[in-house]
């Protein structure tokens, strides 16, 4: 089991970091969805702001990888980059999420599935997690904060291509739909965050 998730991620692994943290594969940026282009093309346009919804709990964990915490659900890397509205990467921002589990649960009692992480030297982040499941009135999504170094808190929401569940979700907004791909490790969800 070990092994194959050493080898699997080994192949997610940008070869620098690798380099740098050959033994701490959890601290190694994966890959594929992840190059340095950065989406923002149009400046100027900050990531659309949604509600933090009834779930959100302050003093999350600092943790990356929140699927040890639901070992039943289908495994799903996200990431991208944290940008400025130049399009320039922010090194050192804050990325915290937190969501439901397989079932369409939250961990209310403690913060399974809830951590934040700052954005690397290139300005990219990145969570090791599971797929949430939909749950009473929502379509399939993460919760984010988003907060560059010394600024002000950017709070939404990510979204899932292609879910029957999207169209009846009144928050949905097509500008939070993450580009999701897959491999054998399971799915890697991309989005950039202009803060
Ligand atoms: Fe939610």
């Amino acid at each position: 089991m070990a092994s194959t998730r050493r080898s699997v991620l080994a192949a997610l692994i940008a070869s620098p970091v690798l380099a740098m943290a050959d033994n701490d594969l959890s601290a190694a940026a994966p890959t594929f969805g992840l190059d340095l282009t950065p989406d923002c093309r149009d400046g100027d346009e900050h990531t659309v702001a949604q509600t933090e919804g009834p779930y959100f709990k302050p003093n999350a964990p600092l943790k990356r990888d929140l699927a040890v915490d639901a070992p039943g659900g289908e495994r799903m890397t996200i990431g991208g980059l944290v940008l400025d509205t130049a399009c320039r990467p922010l090194p050192r921002a804050l990325v915290q999420i937190w969501h439901a589990d397989e079932s369409g649960a939250y961990d209310t009692k403690g913060y399974k599935l809830r951590g934040y992480q700052y954005a690397d030297d290139d300005g990219r982040w990145w969570f090791s997690t599971i797929v949430p499941a939909a749950y009473a009135g929502r379509t399939r999504h993460y919760h984010v904060k988003v907060q560059k170094p010394h600024g002000r808190i950017l709070t939404s929401q990510l979204y899932f291509p292609n879910e029957r569940l999207n169209k009846q979700d009144s928050l949905f907004d097509r500008r939070l739909v993450m580009r999701v791909s897959s491999s054998d490790e399971g799915r890697f969800g991309r989005f950039d965050f202009v803060v």
